[in-house]
């Protein structure tokens, strides 16, 4: 075991001090994190990539990497899914995808037949595009980067854009999670579903996940067009671009006052007409080509720190419009974009987007540059709109606020104590939140 200092990807958050970590290589070993009597009644902080730009993933003092735990492990059934015919496979094998993905999955819905995938919990989102695509599988969406753990991503709500996709806690079907008394949980909508539900946005508090199973859907390739417009452009026919694309987004510059948009569209699987990935210029568009995983993300160089919220999709435009003002105003150099998307409404209990049709709009700043001033400004017209703040992004929310947000956040919390009594699975960041 060694010890280091925790910082996250744009080294703006730093844990307070030296940290224990464990990189464990198996399950026993990551089962023997909790039975270790040298760890007893520590607090116990898994990380993922660290792409969080708030102190989610802070370790106050023991820090588990899982690094070493990655994979993509196979299609799998439904965790408790009651089965009326007992004498059919309890795993399908890769022989049966291609009649699984006909017959189960054709559209970005997911349902209840959607094909069901096992990964470990360590897993980025990159390295699961090319055994997925060689299932005949692909993720239902993902966000502007794929460098994120798939626990980290479900952990705090991680979306890409799409006014009819959902964020990838949704997609997530079931989860295996090691408990503070040291019981390997399985939970799904049939089992533990008190605990399925805080797994989904575990806030990393919950206990030590270890695997997610995701619905998947069959492979399938995008076109993407990259264009540059006045921002008045864009929000005049802002509907429209959101409606009749699978995904719109667009980064608005202060600088220059332009916003740069991005539109994805599903091609056929068969469609070899525009098969480059890499960008080729017509009529003042980029465009490119290929299958989900190679286009939806891309790399982000430039460190940064983010805040960003989500607003009911009606507020998007207005509240868009005074972010603009605001920011033309009061922070005219201000060199990093700010970011536009959509998001679809689901019923999880402290997701951003639950309850209702979501726009999410996203504040960079440098990491060199005291981000505080333009966050707060940002932070109070966010909160004249009902926004929601990102769970692994900055914000300046208590527990209290949160609470007024979430309905069900009061409950969220007593069913985490109650799988946590002792608060093993808490950092000092996640307590301030408690309402
Ligand atoms: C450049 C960049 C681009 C980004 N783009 C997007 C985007 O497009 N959309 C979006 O929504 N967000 C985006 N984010 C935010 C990012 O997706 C989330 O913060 C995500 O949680 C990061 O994943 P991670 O693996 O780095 O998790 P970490 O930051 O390491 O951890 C996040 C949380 O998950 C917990 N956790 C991780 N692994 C486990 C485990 N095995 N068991 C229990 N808990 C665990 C941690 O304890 C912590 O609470 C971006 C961030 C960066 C830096």
């Amino acid at each position: 075991m060694s010890a280091t200092r925790w910082s996250n990807w744009s080294g703006k958050q730093k844990s307070d001090g030296q940290v224990q970590v464990l990189a464990p290589v198996s399950e026993s070993e990551l089962s023997s994190v909790l039975a270790d009597p040298n760890h007893s009644g520590q607090r116990i902080r898994a990380v993922g990539a660290s792409h969080s730009h708030s102190r989610i993933a802070a370790p106050d003092e023991l820090m588990v990497v899982t690094d070493n735990w990655q994979g993509v492990t196979g299609l799998v059934e439904p965790l408790g899914l009651p089965q009326p015919d007992l004498s059919g496979p309890a795993r399908m094998e890769p022989s049966d995808v291609d009649d699984v993905a006909s017959s189960r999955s054709t559209s970005d819905d997911l349902d209840q037949s959607s094909p069901i995938v096992r990964v470990k919990s360590g897993t980025r989102i990159f390295q699961m595009g090319e055994p997925l695509w060689h299932l005949g599988f692909g993720l239902m969406n993902q966000g502007d980067i794929d460098r994120q753990s798939i626990a980290g991503a479900m952990s705090t709500g991680t979306h890409g854009s799409g006014s009819t996709l959902k964020n990838i806690s949704a997609s997530v079907v079931g989860a295996r999670i090691l408990l503070a008394d040291g019981e390997l949980a399985e939970c799904s909508r049939w089992i533990e579903p008190e605990l399925f539900e805080l797994a989904r946005h575990s806030l990393g508090s919950v206990g030590l996940v270890v695997d997610v199973d995701l619905a998947v859907r069959r492979r399938y390739k995008l076109e993407e067009r990259l264009w540059s417009e006045d921002p008045n452009v864009v929000m005049a026919d802002i509907e429209n671009l959101i409606t009749s694309n699978r995904h719109f987004e667009f980064f608005w510059m202060p600088d220059r006052d332009k916003c740069a948009c991005k539109s994805l569209n599903e091609l056929s699987s068969n469609d070899d007409s525009a098969t480059s990935v890499e960008p080729i210029e017509q009529h003042s568009k980029l465009h490119r080509s290929g299958w989900s995983h190679q286009i939806i993300s891309t790399l982000r160089h430039d460190l940064h720190t983010e805040m960003e919220f989500a607003v009911p999709a009606s507020s998007g435009p207005a509240c868009f419009l005074e972010l603009r003002v605001m920011i033309l105003k009061r922070f005219p150099d201000l060199q990093w974009p700010l970011e536009y998307r959509t998001v679809a409404e689901d019923d999880l209990a402290i997701s951003t987007a639950t309850g209702r049709p979501t726009v999410t709009i996203s504040v960079h700043q440098d990491v060199s540059i005291d981000d505080q001033p333009l966050f707060d400004a940002c932070e109070e017209i966010f909160r004249r709109h009902d926004g929601r703040p990102h769970w692994g992004k900055v914000h300046y929310h208590t527990g209290a606020d949160l609470a007024r947000l979430y309905p069900r956040y009061g409950r969220w919390w007593q069913d985490r104590d109650r799988f946590d009594p002792d608060g093993r699975f808490l950092n000092s960041y996640v307590e301030d939140l408690r309402p």
